[in-house]
């Protein structure tokens, strides 16, 4: 306990936070926490200043809108990868993994690789793995996944959308975005899109790729633990019906992809010719986003592509007219 005595301008500080907060509409995350005792210290340090519970105030407002922003983001991709998952499940059945286990099996003869063979042996299994993957593509499950996946670009580009014209607001002051309503407008103006369906095929094949790579890894640690039969059909199915990192990776790689895409092409038709890179102090911020954030603001075209890494949730930041998205501000 500190025996600290508040300063009187505490109180009002955290209510001017709180206020703000509200203002936004956003969740209250541990991150909202942090930054409104960091506003209240700052309050308190230039508590003489006339204006500084209307600086606290807009302080909450940010933040609370940060908040939303990822908040909805994470819960989009979870629902996203959750769909597509589930398509996954169905795809492969015991039956196609038995005959790749088989044939596996008979390439490779009785295991007993050393150093030197060991590699040549985890590319055939890959390869093995990959040619299974692509042979099921041509089953109508993958149409059903492509569709999956493209309606997740398109959601996240929809959402990109929203997010820059709700940065937009936050920088001009104006509050009242009904995030739901514009989050609708954008994703319908979507369905008017071809090239989200040559996206949802490069994202598909790289999920393909993925899913590849941590089956042949599965089975190729099967076969060096000389598992048996059954055992190596087990393990790849229970990678196949839900395990697999590259799907969930896969969608929220594409879908922060396709927000920074949709950002850019709003500000693009809008006319912005300079935009900032905020990165967003999550703990997967790397040195290329720091650098990034740094080299704000950049000519539109020049700044580096977003996302800079998968994982990255750094966005882009800029002044839009918000004249053509009057219906979205209550
Ligand atoms: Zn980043």
């Amino acid at each position: 306990m500190t025996n600290r005595t508040a300063h009187p301008i505490e109180k009002f500080a955290r209510e001017a936070f709180a206020a703000g907060w509200a203002l936004s509409g956003g969740p209250m995350t541990e991150r909202v926490r942090t930054a409104c005792e960091t506003a209240v210290l700052i309050a308190t340090e230039a508590a003489d200043d006339p204006d500084v519970l209307k600086a606290t105030i807009d302080l909450g407002k940010l933040e609370g809108m940060w908040a939303l922003l990822f908040q909805r983001r994470e819960e989009q991709q979870a629902r996203h990868a959750a769909e597509v998952r589930a398509l996954w499940r169905d795809l492969a059945d015991r039956d196609d993994i038995a005959a790749l286990v088989d044939r596996l099996r008979h390439q490779l003869g009785v295991f007993e690789a050393r150093s030197p063979e060991q590699r040549r042996l985890r590319d055939d299994v890959l390869a093995a793995a990959r040619a299974m993957l692509r042979a099921l593509a041509d089953r109508s499950g993958f149409t059903a996944l492509r569709i999956a996946l493209r309606n997740a670009i398109a959601a996240g580009r929809a959402e990109g959308v929203v997010n820059a014209v709700a940065i937009a607001a936050e920088r001009a002051g104006r509050i009242g975005l009904d995030w739901n309503l514009a989050f609708k407008d954008a994703y319908q103006a979507m369905e008017r899109l071809d090239d989200l369906w040559a996206d949802a095929g490069s994202w598909l094949s790289r999920m393909i790729d993925g899913v590849a790579d941590d089956l042949g890894r599965t089975l190729a640690d099967g076969l060096e633990a000389s598992l048996d039969r059954d055992a190596l059909i087990d393990a790849a199915g229970e990678l196949l019906t839900g395990d697999t990192e590259a799907v969930a990776f896969t969608v929220d790689w594409a879908m922060t992809t396709a927000a920074d895409e949709g950002a850019l092409a709003l500000y693009r038709s809008e006319g912005v010719l300079q935009i900032d890179i905020i990165s967003a102090g999550d703990g997967r911020v790397c040195s290329s986003c720091i650098d990034a954030e740094a080299g704000s603001p950049w000519h539109i075209g020049d700044q580096p592509r977003m996302p800079l890494h998968p994982a990255c949730r750094c966005c882009y930041s800029a002044d839009v007219s918000l004249a053509h998205f009057a219906s979205w501000f209550l």
